[in-house]
């Protein structure tokens, strides 16, 4: 696979609202945009760094993978994402080939509507580890 960038770090919070005042007054980030991806339960808010992005990801439910994450581990860095300039199923098929764990055996639609996939962290060294499809002219 070809891999171009850090496209974002996934960071889990208790609340958006409550993170937010950290990234933009201390940090200077700007959000640009929140979303709820209804299908993952999780709300999302975007800060751009550089060439790449924070998302900050917040628990719609008890049953969001985040608010498991959260009681589990706390929060903080959740996922790393890659963006891959091949194609996202080109990529699990060849992780797979790899003998990665995935949790997506195909491509389904993340955040600002591009492809993602998740590999599974026992076979990641730990890492979450999220594909994500190149955006053009971002
Ligand atoms: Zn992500």
């Amino acid at each position: 696979m070809k891999i171009s960038h850090i496209e974002h770090l996934g960071i889990a919070v208790n609340s958006i609202e409550e993170a937010l005042p950290y990234y933009e007054n201390v940090l200077g980030l700007k959000c640009y945009n929140i979303e709820t991806v209804e299908d993952q339960k999780v709300r999302t808010a975007f800060l751009k760094v550089g060439d790449t992005k924070i998302e900050l990801l917040e628990a719609t439910g008890p049953e969001s993978t985040i608010a498991k994450f959260i009681e589990n581990r706390g929060q903080g860095v959740h996922h790393v994402a890659f963006a891959v300039e091949d194609g996202v199923d080109q990529a699990l098929a060849e992780a797979e080939s790899k003998g990665i764990r995935l949790i997506d055996k195909a491509p389904r639609k993340g955040a600002e509507s591009l492809n993602i996939a998740f590999f599974h962290p026992k076979s990641t060294q730990g890492v979450l580890t999220e594909l994500c499809e190149a955006k053009i002219g971002s």
